[in-house]
């Protein structure tokens, strides 16, 4: 296509190891596999491992590790390096960083998000909440719009997540930022949906705290380790109760008593997870030479492509763009409800060739990577769900068993 010929990007499909006839557009939820990666890993194992031993914690810089990875994401998020950790789960570091927000702002009662945050995001807040006797409330608002007004004097922390994972919608990080800082609250943000795909400045804007996934756009492989940003201002107060000896400021002094490390380290909790951090590690080195800001206009090209030829291709299917058509409203992926039997729906376009996947109750959702994901993607994609439709193939009932994972 003359468009993907014209793609300053199109070098970057080279550094991903995709299989033939499959086009791939669920590098939202796991992204695809770097050719550097398995050489990476197998070195890890068999060299830095099987031969170094421990020593390589020293001799082969597995204990630098997370800081050198950290510098290769802070960047795409617009954090300088040192304010970035790369350790545990996005889980894990939210209840981390909730934990240390509520710490800087005793006198307020309640965190304040919104009703269709992913899940995850809620129900850690909910387990903090109970775990700190359940005397906080939880506002949850209930549209993007409610947002603003919801935050008032009682609100010790916003909790959002930048891109929301169902509809694509994103928000506007520094307005809502301001807007609570105003109010005397502070920010996490959740910016798994966003690393990778769309431009961040979160310094710039003043964010107190963030956390995002290592195996989404970052390619970083299933279950990577996640990442967790904490402004330099918050560095030596904030208190994070996971203070695992990773977290000390000497963990190799092992003292009985508990000081936590007053720089980013304070956000560790214990040992780093090596394989899988060489996994990402080898998986950034696919952003070498590319700027956020083409990874980003790539994404809107994609993603408003794809609307218009499902539009042009599935009119009267019933399908409904759930996705934002105004381009600085869009992360990068594009969503759709659809009337019945999203799920067998989607499972006919695997079977067809087309990944992407389905979100209770009624979204189709196709995620673009721009390091990867070809126009020709876009329009193989939409012609497949064309296809998929007419001829109605997804009512066979082998689409409808479900596996435990969607
Ligand atoms: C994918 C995702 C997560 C994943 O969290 P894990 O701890 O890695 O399972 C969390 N929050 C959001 C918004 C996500 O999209």
């Amino acid at each position: 296509m003359e468009l993907d010929a014209e793609d300053t990007l199109k070098h970057c499909r080279q550094c991903f190891s995709l299989p033939d006839g499959i086009v791939y557009l669920d590098g939202n939820s796991l992204g695809a596999l770097p050719c550097a990666v398995p050489a990476r890993i197998a070195r890890s194992v068999e060299e830095e491992w099987g031969q170094g031993l421990i020593r390589s914690w020293n001799t082969a810089g597995w204990i630098d590790l997370p800081r050198e990875v950290a510098g290769k994401i802070a960047w795409l998020i617009g954090a300088a390096p040192d304010c970035v950790a790369v350790t545990d789960s996005t889980s894990v570091n939210l209840f981390k960083v909730l934990a240390a927000a509520l710490s800087l702002r005793p006198g307020r009662a309640s965190f304040l998000s919104e009703r269709d945050n992913f899940p995850t995001d809620l129900y850690i807040a909910e387990g903090l909440n109970r775990l700190l006797g359940g005397d906080r409330r939880l506002a949850l608002a209930g549209s993007p719009e409610e947002i603003a007004d919801r935050i008032d004097a009682d609100t010790a922390v916003l909790m959002l997540t930048h891109v929301n994972y169902r509809t694509g919608r994103m928000h506007d990080l520094a307005a809502l930022t301001r807007r609570a800082h105003e109010a005397g609250a502070l920010v996490v943000w959740d910016l798994a949906h966003s690393a990778g795909a769309v431009e961040l400045q979160i310094e710039a804007a003043g964010v107190d705290f963030a956390v995002g996934c290592g195996y989404k756009y970052l390619n970083g492989g299933p279950g990577a380790p996640a990442f967790l940003y904490a402004a330099r201002r918050h560095l030596k107060h904030a208190a994070q109760p996971l203070s695992g000896w990773f977290s000390h400021r000497e963990p190799f002094a092992f003292t009985p008593g508990y000081a936590p490390a007053e720089d980013i380290a304070r956000f560790q909790t214990g040992t780093p997870p090596v394989l899988a951090l060489a996994a990402l590690d080898g998986a950034l080195d696919a952003w070498a030479g590319v700027t956020i800001s083409e990874a980003r206009r790539k994404s809107v090209a994609l993603t408003g492509m794809f609307i218009e030829v499902v539009e042009a291709l599935c009119d009267g299917h019933g399908l409904e763009l759930v996705t934002p058509r105004q381009a600085d409203l869009r992360g990068s992926q594009v969503s759709f409800a659809v009337r019945q039997d999203g799920f067998a729906i989607m499972q006919a376009l695997i079977e067809r060739g087309v990944i992407g996947d389905y979100r209770a109750p009624d979204i189709i959702r196709f995620g673009f990577a721009p390091l990867y994901n070809r126009f020709l993607d876009a329009v193989l994609a939409a012609e497949t769900l064309a296809a998929v439709l007419s001829e109605g193939i997804w009512r066979h009932p082998r689409f409808r068993r479900r596996a435990r994972v969607t």
